[in-house]
């Protein structure tokens, strides 16, 4: 296998691409506990459903209009007429801490407490292979990434403040850039960060993502919860209002897809597969794959063949094999004790596996069983 495939870096579209709105949006909101009901009216912005995670955002309207439909995954809602704006919430009048946090909670953004620390480290890499959203938001949307960075700074009062980025040419006010060779898995949280500090545990050290600093600055721009995403697909990059079925995107982008396709959310090496291509795009998704039919063999309960191909490949120095095979047993103990919490879900020991193995579902999996409040996060230091 060639190593360019994990390459970070390809040509930017020229802009970002407004998808028109829909006429019917589905808000995802699996786990999230409802606060309106069928035929509902609701206002953009307003508060659909509370999350019992507190570091979860609220799933608030990305459009007025009715609620059409409502069942444990989709909220519908059929755009409408605006009414009465929501009230906006002033971010920049709020204290740094609790006020803040909620403020940012208020308003969809999922970034749990915001704290204190000497180091905030920017994750300026596109996130996967064949995504490119990082790099043409620090391209195209500098201004509210510094909006969102200023907001950002107030709240940490970081003494230093690093850009990590694929190539020097991005600079963002009041940071270093320091340039992180663009290969996958580079660009996963916990490797931007040891690039950076040169420790893995590092202390009193926060991290963004550009994705998150471009959701914050938005929200501080409008006062109006983030109501819509931008993400990757087939080269081109695109902006969606939250809840935009997938089909209309890929119809406004010319994406054919066939039956047997997958659609693979928020990248090709992390992402996951949605069924329904009446899926709505979520917030935090940063790209949308179509990967043909017969692309890749499935994967399978295969046995192992203990070839220590996974071991080889992991970035974390773990032995996939064995946490991956404790965790099929059912015995999570057993795979903590092997690291398993220092796992960070980059998806190689599957990628690698010549039997197929689904090593990154059971790591999952056993993540889940043994922290199931937490939720699946591969990593909790980087927002
Ligand atoms: S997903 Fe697999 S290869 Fe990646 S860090 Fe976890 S165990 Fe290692
Ligand atoms: S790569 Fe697959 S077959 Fe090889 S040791 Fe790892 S789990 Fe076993």
């Amino acid at each position: 296998m060639k190593s360019n495939v994990f390459s970070l870096r390809a040509e930017l579209a020229d802009s970002i691409v407004d998808v028109p709105v829909s006429n019917s949006l589905h808000v995802f909101i699996g786990g999230y506990e409802m606060l309106v009901k069928k035929g509902a009216k609701v206002q953009r912005g307003q508060a659909l459903a509370v999350h019992p995670r507190p570091d979860v955002g609220l799933a608030n309207a990305p459009v007025s209009g009715k609620v059409s439909s409502l069942d444990f995954a989709y909220l519908s809602i059929k755009a409408g007429k605006d009414g009465d704006p929501v009230e906006p919430i002033d971010l920049e009048s709020l204290a740094p801490g609790e006020e803040l946090n909620q403020g940012l909670h208020d308003l969809g953004i999922s970034v749990g407490r915001i704290r204190e620390a000497e180091t905030l480290v920017i994750n300026g890499l596109n996130p996967q292979p064949s995504v490119t959203i990082a790099e043409q938001l620090l391209r195209d949307e500098a201004e509210t990434i510094s909006l969102g960075l200023s907001l950002v700074r107030k709240a940490i009062n970081p003494k230093r403040c690093v850009l990590a980025a694929g190539t020097g040419s991005y600079r963002l006010e009041g940071c270093t850039t320091q340039v992180v060779k663009p290969v996958y898995p580079n660009s996963l949280p916990p490797m931007v960060l040891k690039a950076v500090t040169g420790k893995e545990v590092p202390e009193s050290t926060v991290g963004f993502s550009v994705h998150k600093l471009w959701q914050i600055g938005h929200v501080l721009r409008t006062g109006r919860a983030i109501d819509e995403t931008v993400f990757t697909l087939n080269g081109g990059n695109y902006r969606a209002r939250i809840g935009t079925p997938l089909v209309d995107i890929l119809d406004f982008a010319n994406v054919e897809i066939h039956p047997g396709d997958r659609l693979v959310l928020s990248g090709p090496m992390t992402g996951y597969s949605v069924f329904n291509v009446e899926h709505g795009i979520e917030k935090n998704v940063f790209s949308v794959n179509v990967v043909p039919k017969n692309a890749y063999p499935p994967m399978e309960d295969r046995p192992c063949i203990n070839c220590g191909e996974c071991v080889l490949h992991c970035p974390a120095r773990l032995q996939p094999n064995l946490i991956a095979r404790y965790a099929e047993y059912g015995m999570f103990e057993r795979a903590r004790e092997c690291g398993l919490d220092a796992c960070m879900e980059c998806g190689l020991c599957s990628y690698w596996c010549p039997a197929l193995r689904p090593m990154q579902h059971y790591i999952g999996f056993a993540k889940q069983q043994l922290h199931p409040q937490s939720g699946n996060a591969p990593t909790g230091w980087m927002h």
